[in-house]
């Protein structure tokens, strides 16, 4: 008998919540995960998220608890380094007055291969590009116009070479890409029989950043309409009638119910508690 999981429990009562059908926990020899009491619906909960992520995210935690370094930003930078780079836990130290400095200099953007060749011709900016090289920064690209919510600016490291998606349709895309691999889902909700096949996808602070993008609320995404509802149809294996997508730190998340996307209420009350950078 599988053990109903508290991420499984936390979509099931999601699933409740936005359609009133109540559901029973079903899979106790390796079916589908929640089934209605008239069993016209069923629910499979997966997860697209990348483990390795996870260390890490933790030495960028501790990047983060060692302090503000000197010098204030105008503006958010988002900051793409891999996830195997090494003295993650001096990064932030190492990268915010290299940022404040290309500010200075009137930038908006830095790219690695352009960086290197511009060393390479001893150009200007070579004092303010080697220490951005040396910690392992990719791309780094200033977010324009988000000030109308008062923060204090601030570097948003994000792991992985991901994140280069143009918006919500090719985020889903991926998405369903990911999904692709997971090949007992649809057998399941399948093998179900139900009408209504509902595949509940959770997505995490360590899944890839140009799938979790629109819904992970982490500056730009939220100044962004780009980063909106999908505009699209998913396409989905036709096991799955519906598609649920939720963030699990954000609370946010879209549905598709077999003809439009809705968004979903946030879910911030969420008793799933996640380790946040
Ligand atoms: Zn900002």
């Amino acid at each position: 008998m599988n053990q109903e999981r508290p991420d499984e429990y936390e979509a099931k009562r999601i699933v409740e919540r936005v359609t009133g059908i109540i559901l029973e926990h079903a899979d106790t020899d390796g079916g589908v995960d929640y089934l209605s009491a008239d069993g016209r619906s069923a629910v499979e909960v997966t997860r697209v998220t990348d483990g390795r992520k996870r260390a890490g995210r933790e030495a960028l935690a501790a990047s983060r608890e060692a302090g503000m370094p000197a010098g204030e930003l105008r503006t958010c930078w988002l900051v793409f380094v891999p996830e195997t780079q090494s003295k993650l836990k001096v990064f932030l130290r190492r990268v915010h007055p290299a940022l404040v400095e290309l500010e200075e200099a009137g930038e908006t953007l830095f790219d690695r291969e352009r960086a290197a060749i511009h060393l390479m011709q001893q150009g200007p900016l070579s004092h303010v590009y080697r220490p951005l090289i040396a910690a392992g920064v990719e791309r780094a690209s200033a977010v324009p116009n988000h000030a109308y919510r008062p923060h204090s600016h601030r570097v948003i490291p994000s792991l992985g070479s991901g994140g280069s998606c143009s918006g919500s349709d090719q985020a889903l895309d991926l998405l369903i890409e990911a999904l692709g691999k997971k090949e007992d889902n649809p057998k399941k909700l399948k093998a179900s029989g139900a009408e209504e096949r509902h595949l509940f996808v959770w997505l995490d602070d360590d899944t890839r950043l140009d799938i979790a993008r629109p819904l992970s609320r982490e500056a730009p995404s939220w100044a962004d309409e780009r980063f909106g509802m999908p505009s699209s149809r998913p396409a989905l294996d036709s096991a799955i009638t519906h598609l649920w997508v939720v963030h699990q730190r954000s609370g946010m998340g879209w549905l598709w119910d077999g003809w439009i996307w809705r968004r979903l209420p946030g879910f911030s009350e969420s008793p799933v508690p996640r380790g946040n950078v």
